[in-house]
């Protein structure tokens, strides 16, 4: 079945608490822990229990998770005190994505004017 935990996935044994992170919010589901080498005084990612390869992939298949992901990142920004930052969903090796398990990253707590896009 779709979305069902991958063995060799380091976001999904981190879904199940075997994996290297200090959770933060842990909702039914999706979950938001630090990343492990952050590149702004805040860096947390949210991601699904369940497992897809990507935002895009999750939110075809999944579309009401998809949406949880998006609301549990502004909550996570709310608990740290952030109004402005900024969320990235890297898909594909050349764009920078590491981990094939769908993911956001919220950024903030740093001044980030200059624009990518
Ligand atoms: P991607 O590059 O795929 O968009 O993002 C993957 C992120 O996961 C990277 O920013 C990387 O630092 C983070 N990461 C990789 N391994 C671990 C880990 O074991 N624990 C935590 N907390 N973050 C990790
Ligand atoms: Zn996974």
């Amino acid at each position: 079945m779709a979305g069902e935990p991958q063995p060799d996935c380091l976001f999904c044994k981190i879904v199940a608490g075997g994996g290297p992170a200090t959770l933060g919010r842990k909702t039914e589901r999706t979950v938001a822990f630090r990343d492990i080498a952050p590149k702004a005084p805040t860096h947390v990612l949210v991601i699904p229990h369940v497992h897809y390869p990507n935002a895009a992939a999750l939110a075809a298949a999944e579309p009401e998770i998809a949406g949880e992901l998006l609301a549990e990142a502004g909550r996570v920004a709310e608990d740290e005190g952030i109004q402005d930052y900024r969320l990235i969903f890297n898909t594909g090796a050349g764009a920078g994505q590491t981990i094939f398990h769908a993911h956001v990253h919220v950024l903030g707590g740093v001044p980030m004017n200059e624009r990518m896009v």
